[in-house]
């Protein structure tokens, strides 16, 4: 049995910092990993689908007429695309791999972590022990059980990325941020697309208002959108993969060459033999922990998407700077001291902080709400990307902001104006009296608060 001071279970966007953490402080620790360095973001999600989503933005662009650039037909080399892809991925994944070797003090194991103690883990036979052990396994695509699942080929994320020629007909299975992505991109690759959704509106946790206007965006460019499918269900089809959709209207079946599953993703909790160690996870696998990230057994603690805390890079990144602070810094950060903030990468891309509309709504407290449509912020009019709108909701008492939404050019971006005076916890006047430069998407937060109005039922 080797003796670490610190085990950490994952490459990926937790482990890594938190290893440079801890050898930094002068111990030895044994990072595992049974794939890929660099986990999900790196390898199968965040980089690779942006690039693609960078190349059917180009290509969307030079189909436009309207901004006076006048090109021949538009083609799609899509193994130049993917191998783009990949090669933006393999460059990350490298450039982790070489910042792991240099690290002094780490130990990278490869292979297949199983708790075996409270203490202790076996990969592929061998046996280690440490006193502090971080899990950050991160999770995978669910595979919904839905008639028919099991007899028809489908894709999930992994198999996306790789994806190096467009499907002639891509049913994506779930209306929501991960599927949504891949639609639109595939869309712009060429693609006939239909996404199919169980709830009666896209992205259902966002406000109504946003999901309408996802759907119009994504109707705009051809997407065939098919909510209230109550009964989804597979069959083998002459070509490729019949979707029985029951939908309130329109046909009850769309026959698709290419099936993406996009429903949801799972912890990667069920094989790591969590009971030998004792360690709790809850109805749906994933790890229980408290604000500081600590489980119910004392020295183990998990990180990142398997504790269910945070489906994103940022937040899994932000576990490990927690779980840094408390131990080595003295310092007690906490998981609650994070504001929910996210993005949907479609084009025009979605940027959320904080409590939608419904939410606030849901807390009974008073508040003010106001709106503005893309079509009103000038750098929007002059790209000529109008589509999308933007919303903020701000207590009517604390004058503290609630949340808001940026569904346009640039709102990844500019709702980082709107989340950092969230976390100064200011006044929303804060930012109406701040001067912003023009022309950006920015410049009319301050003239959208300028025009609050209540929030009534
Ligand atoms: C298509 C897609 C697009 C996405 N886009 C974005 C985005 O734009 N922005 C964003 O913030 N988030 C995005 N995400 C989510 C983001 O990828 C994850 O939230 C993030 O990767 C979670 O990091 P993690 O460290 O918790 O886990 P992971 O990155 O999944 O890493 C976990 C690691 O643990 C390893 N592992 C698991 N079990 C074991 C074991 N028993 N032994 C050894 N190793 C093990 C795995 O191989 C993996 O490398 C996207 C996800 C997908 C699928």
């Amino acid at each position: 049995m080797t003796r670490y001071d610190a085990i950490i279970v994952g490459a990926g966007q937790a482990g890594p910092p938190l290893a440079g953490r801890l050898t930094d402080a002068g111990m030895r620790v044994a990072l595992i990993e049974r794939k890929l360095v660099g986990g999900t973001c790196v390898n199968t999600g965040c980089m690779p689908t942006k690039t693609l989503v960078a190349s059917a933005y180009a290509a969307h662009l030079a189909r436009r007429r309207d901004l006076g650039i006048i090109t021949g037909d538009v083609a799609i080399d899509m193994a130049a695309v993917a191998a783009r892809a990949h090669q933006v991925t393999i460059n990350a994944r490298t450039n982790n791999e070489n910042w792991l070797a240099g690290m002094k003090g780490l130990t990278l194991l490869r292979g297949h972590a199983r708790m075996t103690g409270p203490t202790s883990v076996t990969v592929d036979g061998v046996e280690l022990s440490a006193p502090r052990i971080f899990l950050n396994v991160g999770g995978r695509a669910t595979v919904p059980d839905m008639p028919g699942v099991g007899e028809v080929p489908y894709l999930d994320n992994t198999d996306m990325v790789a994806l190096d020629r467009v499907p002639r007909h891509l049913v994506v299975i779930g209306g929501s941020y991960i599927g949504l992505e891949f639609a639109q991109m595939h869309a712009r690759f060429g693609a006939a697309v239909t996404v199919v959704e169980r709830a009666d509106r896209l992205v259902p946790r966002e406000d109504s208002e946003i999901s309408a206007a996802i759907q119009a965006i994504l109707e705009d460019e051809g997407i065939a959108v098919r909510t209230g499918a109550n009964c989804i269900g597979f069959r083998p089809h002459a070509e490729g993969v019949a979707v029985s959709v029951d939908c309130a209207s329109g046909e009850p079946e769309v026959i698709g060459s290419h099936v993406l599953l996009a429903v949801g993703r799972r912890p990667n909790t069920d094989d790591l033999a969590l009971d030998a160690a004792g360690v709790a996870v809850d109805q749906r696998g994933y790890i229980t922990v408290d604000d500081r990230l600590a489980t119910n057994v004392p020295g183990i603690w998990a990180l990142g998407d398997c504790n269910g805390k945070g489906a994103f890079t940022h937040t899994s990144y932000n576990d490990g700077e927690i779980v840094a602070a408390n131990l080595l810094d003295n310092d007690q950060r906490r998981v609650s001291d994070r504001i929910t903030a996210y993005a949907l990468y479609i084009d025009p891309p979605l940027g959320r902080a904080g409590l939608t509309e419904a939410q606030v709504r849901k807390t009974g407290r008073r508040a003010l709400v106001g709106k503005r449509p893309m079509t009103k912020v000038a750098r929007a009019v002059e790209k000529g990307e109008t589509l999308g709108l933007m919303k903020i909701v701000v207590d009517a008492d604390t004058r503290e902001i609630l949340g808001a939404a940026i569904l346009g050019v640039g709102g990844d971006e500019a709702i980082h104006c709107i989340l950092d005076v969230m976390y100064s916890r200011g006044p929303y006047t804060v930012i109406q009296r701040a001067v912003h430069i023009h022309p950006t998407v920015c410049e009319l937060i301050p003239t959208m608060l300028g025009d609050l109005q209540p929030l009534t039922n």
